[in-house]
């Protein structure tokens, strides 16, 4: 059996890509396609913790656009991370990969509560724990969250998955053909060259708890696999 590169992993998904191809609300097949892959490393035994987005429901932005309070708009994109987690819960039970979510914002009827000792645990018996709710605070996003808890749990990198793209161009691939990919970054070119791989936030995060990232791309089957396996595909963000 090939041996993993990484014991312990935060995969970030974002609420995009739970939506397939209608950039609205929940797939089930492509849920389930991710599940899949999701069992296949964990097969492998590696440790696997998931941060969910919520952007394929609400985003406390588009709220704010059409004149919410932001905050408000902001916990209402929280709850939106909260029903993708128990998606995602749902359908890597029906394929037999124990899971535990943990919110942010206690809801106990629902989930269990964030506590950073019990989410190792869980770790450590073999449950996936999938991270819902962001941080429980407003003004942030859940590329953060992902930067936090994996700080917090230690993990040796976050997996960025992304839709379509296969990692990080100096521009827009869609929009210009000129634009080349970067195989490897430091978190302070990301940042000093706007790259927007994840916002502000979260790259000064990981950059000031130096944690590594890989970018890459989630629409082709088996990737999750070949990154934690160590295969150079997308761009990798470190030091
Ligand atoms: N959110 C928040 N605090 C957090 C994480 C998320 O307020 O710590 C809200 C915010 O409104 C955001 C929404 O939840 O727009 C969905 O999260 P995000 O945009 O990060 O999801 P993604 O883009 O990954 O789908």
């Amino acid at each position: 059996m090939m041996e993993p590169k990484y014991k312990r992993v935060v995969l970030k998904l974002s609420g995009e890509a739970l939506s397939g191809n209608n950039g609205f609300g929940i797939d089930p097949e492509t849920m389930k396609g991710i599940a899949k892959e999701i069992k296949e490393v964990h097969r492998l035994g590696v440790q696997i913790s998931i941060v969910v987005g919520g952007g394929n429901i609400w985003r406390g932005k588009t709220g704010e656009e059409m004149g919410m309070e932001r905050a408000q708009a902001d916990y209402m994109g929280m709850l939106a991370t909260i029903m993708n987690a128990l998606g995602l819960q749902d359908v890597l039970e029906n394929i037999g990969v124990p899971t535990r979510v943990q919110t942010s914002v206690e809801m106990r009827q629902i989930a269990e509560p964030y506590i950073r000792r019990r989410a190792e645990r869980h770790l450590e018996k073999g449950r996936v724990v999938i991270f819902a709710g962001g941080t429980g605070n407003p003004y942030f996003s859940t590329d953060t969250t992902a930067s936090l808890r994996a700080a917090e749990i230690e993990a040796d990198v976050i997996l960025m998955a992304k839709n379509g793209v296969d990692g990080v161009y100096s521009d827009d691939p869609r929009k210009n053909d000129a634009a080349v990919k970067y195989d490897k970054l430091s978190h302070l070119e990301v940042i000093s060259n706007n790259l927007q791989v994840m916002d502000t936030t979260a790259s000064s995060l990981s950059m000031d708890n130096n944690i590594p990232l890989v970018v890459f791309n989630l629409n082709e089957e088996g990737n999750i696999r070949r990154v934690i396996l160590g295969e150079d595909i997308g761009t990798t963000i470190e030091g």
